[in-house]
């Protein structure tokens, strides 16, 4: 059992309210174990409100608050893993660890338990995370990427936080001469352009061409501003991935399916109404972005929740690419 130790968070910064990019210090007068870029380590704080199970009226499963007599959530530990956002070198360099955390909603519309704690850090006055001295996981590239010569990183969300990692350890490593020889593709999208995590150093590196590397962002959720600005792609990393590899969108693909199936079609009309067409950066064409995913030589590696990840895997399976992933 790995030991509990005392972190501090040393810096915040909040994207949007219900997204946030912090730097965890170790305990004080210790270091955080070496780690590979892609790797994790479970995080914990005191206060969280508590929850209980509770059977929905539908008979599923909701988690509620555990109230005390005063009718206030009850308070305790909880503890949850997290990527490492941060790259090896700059932790051995700097001793922070980073991360980046999106507030997770539960099914009755309140904040996760420990989310909600993270993202009342304040740096000056609450600013304890526990944490255990253990940082493991295997996604990692030499365990998830080893013999592939392409490899495409889909990050929904937070689910960039490892590709950052790997992404900024790989030019670091690139800068002192030891460039890896695989061609790197990151499709980031997240839903707003200010959620776009890491966009000026992504673009950094894209343009410093240490690496073979393509940064492809795109948000989900365009604003009129967005949607003129042609150096972001728009709309969800699956039909951004999708639209390269000339697929139809998702949800036209499930109206095609209901529309076969002679059930009612009217919700999968919706849903493509109300889709994001996708649309890529200016300066990626199709045809430069379809000749870094050549199927036999190309591993899809993506990481988030399930969900989301699922149409990924459908995507790189029709394809004939490996598929690799990070279950959150
Ligand atoms: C390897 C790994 C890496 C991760 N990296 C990141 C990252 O980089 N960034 C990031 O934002 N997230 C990451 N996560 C997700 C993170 O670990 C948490 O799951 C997330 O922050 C939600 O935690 P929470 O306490 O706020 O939500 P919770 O309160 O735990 O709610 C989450 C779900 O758990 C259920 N739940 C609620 N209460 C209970 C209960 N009492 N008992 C059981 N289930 C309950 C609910 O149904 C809800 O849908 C990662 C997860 C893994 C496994």
């Amino acid at each position: 059992m790995a030991e509990k130790k005392i972190g501090r968070v040393i810096h915040r910064h909040n994207f949007s309210g219900m997204l946030e990019l912090f730097r965890l210090a170790p305990e004080a007068g210790s270091a955080f174990p070496e780690y590979k870029a892609g790797q994790y380590i479970a995080l914990s704080r005191d206060n969280c409100k508590l929850t209980k199970k509770s059977p929905g009226p539908d008979g599923e499963t909701s988690y509620v608050y555990d109230l005390d007599e005063s009718g206030n959530p009850k308070r305790g530990p909880v503890t949850h893993s997290y990527s490492i956002s941060s790259a090896p070198f700059e932790t051995q360099g700097n001793g922070y660890l980073e991360f980046y955390v999106v507030l997770e909603m539960i099914e009755t519309g309140t904040p996760g338990r420990l989310s909600e704690s993270l993202f009342k850090l304040d740096p000056d006055t609450d600013n304890r995370i526990y944490y255990m001295n253990k940082i493991a996981g295997e996604f990692t590239l030499d365990k998830r990427a080893a013999a592939d010569r392409s490899v495409v990183m889909v990050g929904t969300g937070t689910g960039l936080a490892p590709f950052a990692s790997m992404i900024k350890q790989l030019n670091f490593e690139a800068g002192r001469g030891s460039r890896s020889d695989k061609r790197f593709t990151l499709i980031h999208a997240n839903r707003t352009r200010e959620e776009l995590g890491y966009h000026e150093e992504l673009l950094g590196i894209e343009a410093s061409k240490k690496l073979d590397f393509v940064y492809l962002p795109s948000v989900s959720r365009p604003t009129p501003e967005v949607l003129a600005d042609p150096s972001l792609g728009k709309g969800r990393a699956n039909n951004v991935l999708r639209h390269i590899l000339g697929m139809e969108l998702k949800e036209e693909e499930e109206l095609r399916r209901a529309v076969e199936g002679g059930g009612d079609s009217a919700k999968a009309k919706a849903a493509l109404e109300r889709t994001v067409r996708p649309v890529l950066p200016r300066n990626l064409s199709r045809e430069l972005l379809l000749r870094r995913m050549e199927a036999p030589q190309t591993v899809v590696i993506t990481c988030g929740n399930p969900a989301g990840m699922a149409d990924i895997q459908y995507i790189a399976d029709a394809n004939h690419m490996r598929f690799e992933k990070e279950d959150w």
